[in-house]
């Protein structure tokens, strides 16, 4: 079994990903070629925003965004402490200050209350300028866009999504992707909406990011590409992985959203009694990404793994640790605080196998062996 499973996606998509990529081969146009811009329409009209630009990865994503709103030193960044660390590595490569916040106790997202405390507490030190939110949809969740929305307009705060978890997951009547002032996503294989590599995309309304972005991830180039008026990145998404990417797009709209959510809905009811299972609010969808329960304390999480782990079943830890703690963050000027759900999230969390392929009878098995676990553990 595995915890994600790209070969049977492959068999049953094999037909057109096999001839998308002899296609490329046949035209040879391996950058900037004709299936990136197929990709950007369909994803554009998939999310519903005027704007879909494709680039390297997830992270660069989140770069060309960062750059195109001119972040730099002296701007807070805030973010929420339960993430990856690539939602705020490029702002700090930027120059500017991430500000950690704590997470909700039934999403795991970032708290709304905590945030404002942050901006406050910024405000307050007069350091730096708060600049711009970066909110994660974490584990593929919509984070509470109502009232980060409004937080950000009190304190004129650009809202930055990062969706790399969450493509294909509503929030209201909208999508991921299109719930800030800019979203980025990313195309790792093991995402929701994955290539053969690397890859990512930016979404907005905002005709003038979008310009600013299409020309960061070339160079900086302004009318052509050997016409460069600002400094840029190497940052296009192979026309392979578009390729690939397409017929993939289709299957998450048609099919796989719809799997995800019953391997969720089925995993949700049989633990319910006993761990903590993921919160989604009634207007939302959650494609997860992973399936993360809670445990109720840490040495209980490990004592689960390692039965997990004795019985062959795979199981991931999303994340192990804050990032109020991780030794990168250690000279923070904001991570003196203790975040208490963002600490009891990392030592009591644990993922399993979810994809949309899962057998009903892997999951049977799956479920058999974790309750099981559970009973003989406590
Ligand atoms: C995967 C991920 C990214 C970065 O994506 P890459 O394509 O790997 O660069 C950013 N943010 C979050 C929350 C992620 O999970």
């Amino acid at each position: 079994m595995d915890f994600i499973d790209l070969g049977r996606q492959y068999e049953k998509l094999k037909i057109e990903i096999d001839q998308n990529i002899q296609n490329v081969l046949q035209h040879r146009q391996f950058i900037m070629g004709p299936e990136v811009y197929q990709l950007e329409l369909e994803l554009a009209s998939f999310i519903n925003t005027k704007h879909a630009i494709t680039c390297a990865n997830g992270t660069d994503a989140l770069q060309l965004l960062f750059m195109a709103y001119d972040i730099g030193p002296g701007d807070a960044v805030f973010c929420p402490s339960v993430t990856f660390i690539s939602s705020i590595e490029p702002a700090v490569m930027l120059g500017a200050t991430p500000v950690f916040c704590d997470i909700t106790d039934d999403t795991y997202n970032i708290n709304a209350q905590s945030l404002e405390a942050q901006i406050i507490n910024v405000l307050r030190e007069g350091v730096h300028v708060p600049k711009a939110v970066v909110v994660v949809d974490f584990l593929g969740n919509p984070a509470d866009y109502d009232e980060i929305t409004s937080i950000c307009k009190k304190y004129n705060i650009i809202l930055i999504e990062d969706a790399a978890q969450a493509f294909g997951s509503e929030y209201h009547d909208k999508k991921c992707c299109s719930l800030g002032h800019a979203a980025s996503t990313s195309f790792f294989p093991s995402k929701p909406l994955g290539g053969y590599g690397d890859g990512g995309a930016i979404f907005t309304n905002d005709d003038k990011v979008a310009d600013l972005c299409r020309s960061i991830r070339v160079h900086g180039k302004g009318a052509s590409k050997y016409d460069n008026v600002r400094v840029g990145l190497n940052s296009r998404l192979d026309t392979i992985q578009a390729a690939i990417l397409l017929p993939k797009l289709r299957a998450l709209k048609d099919f796989e959203v719809a799997l995800r959510v019953n391997v969720a809905d089925k995993y949700n009811e049989a633990f319910e009694e006993y761990l903590q299972i993921p919160k989604v609010f009634n207007n939302n969808l959650s494609v997860f990404a992973q399936y993360a329960l809670l445990a109720n304390s840490e040495t209980e999480r490990d004592n689960m793994r390692a039965y997990l782990d004795k019985e062959n079943i795979p199981n991931m830890i999303y994340y192990p640790y804050p990032q109020h703690k991780l030794i990168v963050n250690k000279e923070n000027p904001y991570t003196e605080i203790s975040f208490l759900n963002a600490e009891r999230y990392c030592k009591t969390t644990f993922s399993l196998p979810m994809h949309p392929y899962l057998k009903e009878s892997e999951q049977e098995h799956i479920i058999k062996t974790v309750i099981k676990a559970v009973s003989e553990i406590r």
